[in-house]
């Protein structure tokens, strides 16, 4: 699976990543696609980095904050191990599989810094945080276990002095990007029966408004052209009366371009969905995880929503947002998951008509309530209802698709033309992935007609170039 491809599934025995959907940024290559790895030439730097990142687009986030520390310390980065000086890996826990991927890139830089040819490497993000760090440590000789709130520590590593000041969780992302993310909470109040998460990023924090608008400002002004709000549950955000929809309304209007990503179901307000609707600026899409159909299932999980209450959700998104996509992640084999359990999340499935959904095979997570629960289905039962969920999302989603063919659509071009395949990667204000024939580069817009559509993108006939900014970056402040 290459990084340009609008990647929809998960299946945590042929990937372990959790997959950095379209809105990542193009140029933080995922870690299997050292091709796509991004490469800054440092201006005369002798010095050299590489930085790896697993994982969600918190992770990819903050493998922006020390690239940026990285390349203030004189680095070049380069794509590959043999090649740097210091390197980084910037890990995801959420699956086991991650970890064991983790180990053997581990493994290779042992190596690597015993032949001379690496001089240190750090271990960072959601591993760093975790129980297993110390052991990986030992056993790897990694030189500096950093968790995901103190990265800030990585400028000491790289040489940088008294770094704790600037660097701090309010460092905003890359600035003068065609695309950037910016984070507006941290942590998690939840409890989810399989998650990791909370114990490794830790309770939720929200970011003040203003100081997220000011970010959001100083990125548009320096060029940044697309904002996705980040957090685990960005729509549990609150400030002193104030909740999620009233800052991407600020944020809307601040910003030509704005998603946001991932949301609570339980947290999802009806005037959120009815916003995105409404405002120009947002990208019509919504990814709120489901998880399961099964309220028994649900309940086991500690998710705090039944499935009707899901689906009405669903309801007025459709209502609201017409034109919309809609994206979802689902478990399949959870303990206690019964063959009635995965009926009903099929059955949720064709009522919700997904455009697109990542579904993961449960995987038992060390300090979790679920890796201690009796009556995980069989591996065989599992491949099986994971099959069948994809199946059916795909049906669904190629249907969805289908019926854009013939339309004319504004797109943002995220990923420039690749050489070899001719295209470039966009996106409509509808959320769909396009592949289209243009050279028009990162961060603009091209007009083109849907000429045919598959599962999981559209491709347009060739484009012509326009602005396509719905504007609030022009206006004065
Ligand atoms: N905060 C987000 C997503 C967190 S992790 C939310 O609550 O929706 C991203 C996804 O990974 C989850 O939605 C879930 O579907 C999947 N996931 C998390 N832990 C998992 C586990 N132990 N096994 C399998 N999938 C898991
Ligand atoms: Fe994990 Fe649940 Fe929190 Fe999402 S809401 S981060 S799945 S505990």
């Amino acid at each position: 699976m290459s990084s340009t491809d609008h990647v929809q599934y998960a299946n945590q025995t042929a990937k372990s990543i959790t997959p950095i959907p379209l809105s990542s940024k193009p140029s933080f290559g995922a870690p299997e696609d050292p091709e796509n790895s991004w490469t800054r030439s440092g201006q005369g730097a002798s010095k050299t980095a590489c930085i790896r990142t697993f994982g969600c687009q918190m992770n990819v986030h903050d493998s922006d904050r020390m690239r940026r520390m990285i390349l203030d310390a004189g680095y070049a980065e380069v794509n590959r191990y043999e090649d740097a000086d210091i390197v980084v890996l910037n890990t995801c826990y959420v699956r086991e599989n991650a970890v064991d991927r983790v180990r053997g890139h581990l493994g290779e830089l042992s190596r690597l810094k015993r032949e001379g040819r690496v001089k240190k490497f750090a271990l960072t993000g959601c591993i760093g945080a975790s129980g297993e760090s110390r052991d990986l440590q030992r056993q790897f000789g990694i030189d500096l276990v950093l968790g995901t709130h103190n990265t800030y520590e990585l400028a000491e590593f790289v040489g940088l002095p008294g770094m704790e000041e600037t660097h701090t969780p309010e460092l905003p992302g890359t600035e003068g990007e065609h695309s950037a993310f910016v984070t507006i909470m941290t942590g998690c109040n939840y409890k989810c029966s399989y998650c990791v998460v909370p114990s490794v990023r830790g309770r939720m924090s929200c970011r003040p408004m203003e100081n997220i608008v000011d970010e959001v400002h100083g990125l548009v002004s320096t060029g940044t052209r697309y904002v996705t709000l980040l957090g685990q549950t960005v729509d549990a955000w609150r400030e002193s009366g104030k909740r999620f929809c009233d800052l991407l309304e600020r944020i809307a209007e601040e910003a030509p371009r704005v998603w946001f990503t991932t949301s609570h179901p339980s947290n999802m307000e009806d005037r959120t969905l009815r916003l995105i609707g409404e405002k120009k600026t947002l990208v019509k899409k919504l990814h709120l995880p489901v998880q399961s159909g099964s309220d028994r299932m649900l309940k086991i999980m500690h998710r705090g929503y039944k499935s009707e209450r899901y689906r009405r959700k669903i309801e007025v998104f459709r209502k609201a947002v017409p034109d919309g996509t809609l994206s979802t992640d689902i478990i399949v084999g959870h303990p206690g998951e019964t063959e009635h359990d995965h009926e009903e999340t099929l059955r949720l499935v064709e009522d919700c008509r997904f455009d697109s959904a990542y579904i993961f095979k449960f995987s038992p997570r060390r300090g979790t309530e679920a890796a201690e629960l009796p009556g995980t289905p069989p591996e065989r039962v599992v491949q099986r209802r994971f099959v069948e969920v994809l199946r059916a999302v795909e049906q669904n989603a190629f249907e969805n698709n289908q019926k854009k063919i013939g339309s004319t659509e504004e797109i943002y071009i995220r990923y420039g033309r690749n050489p070899e395949e001719g295209n470039a990667i966009g996106e409509t204000w509808s959320g769909h992935a396009v592949h289209v024939q243009t050279n028009a580069p990162p961060g603009t817009y091209v007009t083109a007609r849907i000429g045919s559509a598959g599962p999981h993108v559209l491709y347009a006939d060739p484009a012509e170039a326009n602005s396509g900014d719905r504007a609030p970056r022009e206006r004065p402040r």
